[in-house]
């Protein structure tokens, strides 16, 4: 575990300041999560819901023993959400990384109301070759966008926009698709106050973060491979 806490760091000096580090624990024990806060970190990453569900209730949770010392820990949910598993982490999550169907957004809008909060979210954005990779076309957004100017999903915080790069050692290629990514952030967040460009990971989060990136999203990384 001691060399989570060097690495959490590493990875910390070697990311840009203005650049959040999402430390992406999945797959990693309680033990992991707790090593890495020790060293600074303070977001972490969770694509699968009820392992996001069990490190908030062996950290976070107002009943587990030591929430206290871990009150400015956020978790974000980073992957592929299903719609029946918003409810679990609606009353807790911090930050929704991957919305990326207008159904999820009606779920969300639910579920955070329920839970008499707003929900930050990301829409995920399609901007790899891929088709594996999930999200909005680049011509759904502007109706997305007019829906939530219009009000709809009042407890849905949409704060930015979140894509993954096609998997491939084609650099120019990765950096084209994430510049692409970006100019949307623009067009799109300008006027709505948006914050977050959510794109990176351990492989690519240089060529991310040149393009614009404004948080990475680290696993392997920081607590090794899965
Ligand atoms: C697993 C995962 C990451 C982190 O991947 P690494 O290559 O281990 O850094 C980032 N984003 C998403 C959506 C993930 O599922």
């Amino acid at each position: 575990m001691q060399e989570i806490g060097a690495a959490w760091t590493s990875v910390r000096e070697a990311v840009p300041d203005h650049v959040t580090v999402v430390a992406v624990s999945k797959t990693k024990p309680v033990e992991a999560v707790v090593a890495a806060h020790a060293a600074g970190a303070r977001a972490f990453g969770e694509n699968r819901v009820q392992e996001l569900v069990g490190k908030h209730e062996a950290l976070t949770h107002p009943d587990a023993p030591h929430h206290a010392d871990y009150a400015d820990l956020q978790w974000h949910q980073i992957g592929t959400l299903q719609r029946n598993k918003v409810k679990y982490i609606a009353p807790f999550v911090s930050l929704i990384h991957a919305v990326d169907q207008v159904s999820l957004l009606d779920e969300i809008e639910k579920r955070a109301a329920a839970a008499r909060r707003r929900i930050p979210v990301l829409l995920q954005v399609h901007i790899a070759e891929e088709q594996t990779k999930f999200g909005f076309g680049a011509d759904d957004l502007p109706t997305v966008c007019d829906r939530l100017d219009a009000g709809d999903w009042a407890h849905v915080d949409v704060t930015g926009l979140m894509g993954m790069a096609t998997f491939t050692p084609d650099t120019v290629q990765v950096g084209r698709e994430f510049a692409g990514l970006r100019r949307q952030f623009e067009s799109m967040g300008a006027g709505r106050n948006w914050t977050t460009l959510s794109m990176g990971m351990s492989g690519d989060w240089r060529i991310a973060v040149e393009e614009g990136s404004t948080m990475v999203r680290i696993g392997s990384a920081i607590f090794g491979s899965r």
